[in-house]
């Protein structure tokens, strides 16, 4: 760890004063879950309707060879009508979802609580006559549009299990998700428009279900309604034109609260994607009491995260936890720079959106635009600014925290994954004081330990480094791999046995705060010395001249590991082998001479992931002079950025 002193930001008094937690309160909890989860976590299972009431609450194994995980085993439940009926009395009227389309000409929209109940009972009955019923998979691909939440709580409503696969996706990925779960339905629409250009998802559909191997229908929802190229009859069907007539009640279903919810895959940062099985009760109460706390969400905010519900991120906080909670959710179809940089800012002041929640990614490009797209725009609305799916440089962290949240709005960053189900390192922000770049605390029933990496041995105390694992069951834990229990144990259960192995690296300092040092591949050795890459990326990040690096170890005979790095410059900063010699000094200076790098190769764009996450896995192999053994490359968003960092490799 570097020598650098760190900010504190400790809750001010009047957002303690009002928050669900203050830092008393969070102690108390914490503790209380941890001393007894039964008695906790059966309090707080009341956070959702029951139809029949669990009476056994944990039932948990971490055992290597006989991994089993059950919470609230024997309750039923419909988590549609906790996301929507149980509301109705109260809120029938209040907006469940703000839709901002794409292109910015104020034709957002309001869809109430009583019209979600109706758009979603429509479309379960759509479903049910396209023959689809309890525990069969529905396949959503369509665009950030109210139809994508319509179908996955129509799914929970009969009972079926949703897989999302983002609209960004190629047909190839999807026709491997269809294959995977056996789908008896694919939803897409006519097409998905996203920074002003459309996307032909029919087209890529038609594509990937040339290599379905099963029957499966195609449901198209009408966004654009410029025709379609292509239409087989009997497999393909309009939603509009099976609405039709067909009416707006459906019983919901009894689900056992184990019961498949839905199948999400995994980012593809690390590999393959791993397809990850959420149930039905554990969840939806995870997800809606972490949305509740970590945003300190109250009644009459409107929340918005940027996500796309093709992410994990796009389950748990735009669709099941905000409207489990009765909140109002902003859905956007569009992308932070269009039509410019200010757009996000613009959906903020136009809707007076409370809380905030988006990725590191997405703060660093806006970051990188100038200030004025943000200052032009009134945000005294925002409480809350959140931030997932990578560690954030602390120079991001700052700009977030000084000049879209003016000094005055609490930053949780919120460290979870797909596995997860909801968060698990984050700060409350009325109860704890946040240091940039740091995940800070457990989450209610959240135990996490730092393991010796080789020995597995727990390390005790503060000023710890190792790789992070969690020792104990949490209620929205996945479940298992669909169709693939072993891979499941053999992923997560096998190295470090009793514990949940989450891949990632962290250390834990003397205030017992968590801060995530990157993904377990990307600790690099040095000498002898142990290194987290993301802290010599942060180094890079605060130089005037960057606006992104990616850094990854590469053999070295002398060293073990040599350091090498891919930077992308700053508008207006031209690559040259002064500012190459400067950046090396630069970063001894951060962190030390033992942090040199051997390489700085200059980076116009980084391998990225769909979600925004760097994969260095990808720059590992273009390092090492391995690049004709990539790996799974379906997840990358461009893939031309790995032509021109293979073409100019310093390590040939
Ligand atoms: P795969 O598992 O297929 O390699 P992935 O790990 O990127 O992909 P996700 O579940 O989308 O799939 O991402 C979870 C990971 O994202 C975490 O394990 C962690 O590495 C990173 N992450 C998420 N939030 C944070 C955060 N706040 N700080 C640091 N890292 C984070
Ligand atoms: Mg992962």
């Amino acid at each position: 760890m570097s020598e650098h002193k760190v900010e504190t930001h400790p809750p001010s008094d009047e957002f303690a004063r009002n928050a669900h937690a203050d830092h008393a309160t969070y102690e108390k909890m914490y503790a209380d879950s941890i001393a007894d989860p039964d008695a906790f976590w059966g309090e707080h299972g009341k956070r959702v309707d029951w139809i029949k009431p669990f009476s056994k609450v944990k039932n948990t194994d971490f055992t290597y060879g006989q991994v089993d995980i059950k919470w609230f085993e024997d309750g039923t439940l419909n988590v549609a009508s906790n996301c929507i009926d149980r509301h109705l009395k109260d809120r029938a009227d209040q907006t469940a979802i703000i839709w901002v389309p794409d292109e910015d000409d104020g034709s957002d929209q309001h869809i109430s609580y009583q019209q979600l109940h109706a758009h979603v009972c429509n479309f379960a009955n759509v479903l049910k006559k396209m023959g689809v019923g309890r525990g069969d998979r529905v396949v959503i691909y369509l665009p950030m549009i109210p139809q994508a939440a319509y179908a996955m709580l129509a799914c929970a409503r009969i009972g079926a299990i949703h897989s999302v696969v983002f609209a960004g996706f190629s047909p190839d990925a999807l026709s491997q998700r269809v294959n995977g779960s056996k789908a008896k339905v694919v939803i897409t629409a006519d097409g998905g428009p996203r920074g002003g250009k459309v996307t032909d998802l029919k087209g890529n559909t038609d594509r990937a279900m040339e290599k379905v191997e099963h029957d499966a229908k195609v449901l198209v929802v009408k966004r654009v309604g410029d025709g379609v190229r292509n239409w087989v009859e009997g497999r393909d069907h309009w939603l509009h034109e099976m609405e039709d007539g067909i009416g707006d009640t459906c019983e919901p279903e009894e689900m056992g609260a184990e019961d498949p919810l839905f199948i999400l895959y995994t980012s593809g940062s690390t590999g393959q994607p791993k397809g990850v099985v959420h149930t039905t009760g554990g969840y939806l109460v995870y997800a809606s009491m972490t949305h509740q706390y970590t945003f300190d969400y109250h009644d009459g905010d409107v929340y918005w995260c940027t996500a796309d519900v093709g992410w994990v991120t796009g389950h748990s906080y735009i669709v099941y936890g905000p409207l489990a909670n009765g909140a109002t959710t902003v859905m956007f179809e569009g992308v932070p720079t269009y039509p410019d940089a200010g757009r996000c800012w613009k959906i903020v002041e136009d809707h007076k959106v409370a809380q905030f929640y988006t990725a590191p990614t997405g703060i660093r490009a806006l970051m990188g635009k100038g200030n004025e797209f943000v200052e032009k725009h009134d945000l005294s609305s925002l409480k809350v600014l959140g931030t997932v799916g990578e560690p954030i440089n602390p120079e991001a962290w700052n700009w977030y925290n000084r000049i879209v949240g003016r000094g005055k709005t609490p930053i949780v960053d919120t460290w979870w994954q797909t596995e997860t189900g909801g968060h698990m390192l984050t700060p409350l922000p009325g109860a704890t004081t946040t240091k940039p770049g740091s995940a800070t605390k457990p989450f209610f029933g959240v135990k996490p330990v730092v393991l010796e990496p080789e020995s597995g041995e727990v390390l005790e105390g503060g000023d710890v480094e190792g790789v992070l694992a969690i020792a104990d069951s949490w209620p929205g834990q996945m479940r298992t791999v669909y169709g693939d229990h072993e891979r499941f144990m053999n992923t997560y259960f096998q190295q470090y046995k009793g514990f949940y192995f989450t891949e990632d690296g962290c250390t834990r300092d003397a205030d017992g705060d968590y801060w995530i040092t990157g993904r377990v591949d990307d600790v690099i050795n040095v000498s002898g010395h142990r290194m987290g890459t993301a802290e010599v990326e942060s180094a890079l990040v605060a130089h005037d001249a960057v606006s992104e690096a990616a850094v990854v170890g590469v053999p070295h005979e002398v060293k073990g590991q040599g350091i090498y790095c891919y930077v992308s410059l700053m508008a207006g900063h031209e690559p040259s082998e002064e500012l190459k010699q400067e950046l090396v000094g630069w970063v001894r200076n951060e962190i030390g001479p033992i942090a040199k790098p051997d390489f700085i190769q200059w980076a116009p764009g980084l391998p990225k992931t769909r979600s925004g996450k760097i994969m260095r896995r990808i720059l590992r192999k273009v390092a090492a002079n391995e690049h004709d053994q990539l790996g799974d490359t379906s997840t990358l968003a461009e893939p031309e950025v790995v032509d021109d960092l293979i073409e100019n490799r310093l390590n040939k």
